[in-house]
């Protein structure tokens, strides 16, 4: 049996015939960036996170760089980002001039840890970036006291969370700004590159839309030094599509990623939920010690699995000059050597999740 690491072939298929009605129309129209498709899927987004305003970006990345800089973060500045991220979050920080500072996270759903993150905060400190790793939510409760007690911006990474809540309420509108990335892979992913910013107050999401672009609240009027990030006509007008879909979708990986722990309880480790969460499962990921090689017997057996992320951001290159070194960060070290997501999209079947347990408890029996 082959098991590609995702498929989205069935996904295609449910949403085909209504893409095409929709690209169809961006064509006959002849508007391709910032226009009518733009408008209505950001009130949808908006809608369906339960949030005052949605600004469609060029990334997820540009969404995250772009909330940071409308905060007024830069140079001497100092951002609290989780050491076990995707290197955007901290990207985010360091191409505003601002120092990422690192935090380690919880070694059971390895989100950042709310107790190391006091222990971090100076009077550079202006930010705090929790990340909801693999769709699940980080203790927000613990964040927003912390934040609201040094006066500290909250910018939720939400790029893996869309639909995902904490307490009932959507991630994403928790802090002064949610970014969500629309990479096709993601629970809600265009057919290229595609983000949004999120927020409830009406100065911030005006900043965003200055920022996105050039400055411009009036065409070629430059309030502001503003950048060119924008979703285009096309994407904003799939995800529209798709975003009636996410819900289900979403509990579709729920549902594979209970019956992935019912079947490998025991047999290997792998996060845990946040307490009164609904997370998205962007990803199942298992901790293995001989990661490497269940990697490529795995392959051998036609199963398709990826590493997220096999380096934690104070040991990239990119940072060395942070000064970080091995040990800094325990956790997100050894979650990184260990880490091994397995197939999941909302059409995996039963039988595909049962022959990838099934191959991963003959490996680990074996004690090779
Ligand atoms: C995907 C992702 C990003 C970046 O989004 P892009 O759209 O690829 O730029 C940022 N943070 C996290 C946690 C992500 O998973």
């Amino acid at each position: 049996m082959q098991v590609p690491f995702v498929n989205f072939h069935k996904e295609f298929e449910t949403i085909q015939i209504d893409v095409q009605k929709e690209l169809d129309e961006v064509f006959k129209n002849a508007y391709f960036i910032m226009g009518q498709k733009l408008q209505l899927f950001e009130k949808q987004f908006a809608d369906y996170l339960g949030a005052k305003e949605a600004i469609g970006v060029g990334d997820g990345t540009g969404a995250l760089f772009l909330a940071v800089q409308a905060l007024g973060i830069g140079k001497g500045d100092e951002v609290i980002v989780p050491s076990f991220t995707y290197i955007a979050t901290a990207l985010a920080a360091s191409h505003n001039g601002a120092t990422p500072v690192l935090v380690d996270v919880l070694p059971d759903t390895h989100l950042i840890d709310p107790k190391e993150i006091e222990k971090k905060i100076t009077k550079k400190t202006k930010a705090i970036i929790p990340v909801h790793f693999y769709g699940n939510s980080c203790d927000m409760d613990s964040i927003m006291k912390i934040a609201k007690k040094h006066k500290l911006f909250v910018i939720e990474d939400a790029a893996q969370a869309h639909g995902a809540r904490y307490k009932g309420k959507k991630l994403g509108t928790f802090g002064d700004y949610g970014c969500f990335s629309f990479y096709p892979t993601k629970n809600l992913g265009a057919f290229g590159d595609g983000g949004a910013v999120v927020t409830n107050k009406t100065n911030l999401a005006k900043q965003i839309h200055l920022l996105r672009n050039y400055g411009q609240e009036k065409k070629y009027y430059s309030k502001i030094k503003g950048y060119n990030s924008r979703l285009d006509e096309l994407q904003a007008a799939i995800l529209s599509v798709k975003l009636k879909h996410l819900d289900a979708w979403n509990k579709k990986r729920t549902a594979h990623v209970a019956m992935y722990r019912k079947l490998l309880k025991g047999i290997v480790d792998f996060a845990s939920d946040t307490p009164n969460s609904t997370p998205s499962h962007y990803i199942f990921a298992i901790q293995v010690p001989q990661r490497d090689l269940m990697q490529k017997k795995l392959a051998e057996k036609g199963i398709g699995t990826i590493i997220h992320y096999p380096v934690p951001v104070h040991l990239q290159e990119a940072y060395k000059d942070l000064g970080y070194k091995k040990g800094d960060f325990p956790i997100s070290e050894k979650i990184a050597n260990t880490t091994l997501s397995l197939p999941l999209f909302p059409y995996i079947t039963k039988e595909e999740i049962t022959y990838v347990c099934d191959t991963i408890k003959k490996m680990v029996s074996k004690k090779d």
